[in-house]
């Protein structure tokens, strides 16, 4: 209809709650969105490429980018570097087009201090047990790996008051229908479309 900015949502939560499995499997799905694809200093993971899952960046690359700013957020988890790159995400905006952020709760706080009108989605786990047994069954980490992220998990489950929405990850396509009805409800806000038509009015558009 009418250019106005796009709408950022910030899907995150604790450690093993399967926000990555939700994030792929909504982008299988969905095309409005645009994700954003973040730096990380973590070695990749078997199967995952450069420029399509991260940008895999050396502690120097990293530390240079958050000191010319041009990362919105960043974190240190478990040892490594997560950030999300501004440019990618602000040219996107005022394209008009939505973009989704998948990030661990720190950053998403910075976020929230930065973006205060993005759509914040908090997704949980059934149980800390089965978030146990994710993470475990994974079978990718260290024990001692496994129990900083269930360290970590107990406390991020405590932030849930800085969300506008809650969804629990009780199976994937419940969660990812969820999330696209957030997204569906977000564009069909009065305020946001009130907005778009006041404008094509002003405009005399329409
Ligand atoms: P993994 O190493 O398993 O890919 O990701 C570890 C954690 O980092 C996940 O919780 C993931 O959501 C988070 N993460 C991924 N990208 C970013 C980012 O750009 N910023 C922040 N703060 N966290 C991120």
């Amino acid at each position: 209809m009418i250019d106005q900015k796009g709408i950022l949502f910030i899907l995150s939560g604790p450690s093993g709650v399967g926000k990555g499995t939700v994030r792929k499997s909504l982008f299988e799905q969905s095309t409005d969105l645009r994700y954003s694809i973040s730096m990380t200093t973590r070695d990749p993971r078997e199967g995952e490429v450069d420029g399509v899952d991260y940008f895999f960046k050396s502690r120097e690359e990293f530390e240079s980018l958050i000191e010319q700013g041009q990362l919105i957020e960043h974190a240190e988890y478990v040892g490594n570097y997560y950030g999300t790159p501004r440019q990618y995400v602000e040219e996107t905006l005022d394209q008009g087009k939505d973009v989704f952020l998948e990030i661990e709760v720190q950053g998403a706080l910075k976020v929230r201090e930065n973006f205060p009108q993005g759509v914040f989605i908090f997704l949980i786990p059934p149980s800390l047990e089965e978030l146990k047994d994710r993470i475990v069954n994974r079978g990718t980490e260290t024990e001692e790996k496994v129990k900083n992220r269930l360290l970590a998990a107990k406390e991020e489950i405590d932030m849930m008051d800085a969300y506008d929405y809650v969804v629990v990850n009780d199976e994937i396509d419940h969660a990812v229908s969820k999330v696209q009805s957030i997204v569906s409800s977000e564009h069909c806000k009065r305020e946001r479309v009130a907005h778009q038509f006041k404008k094509a009015l002003e405009e005399n558009t329409i």
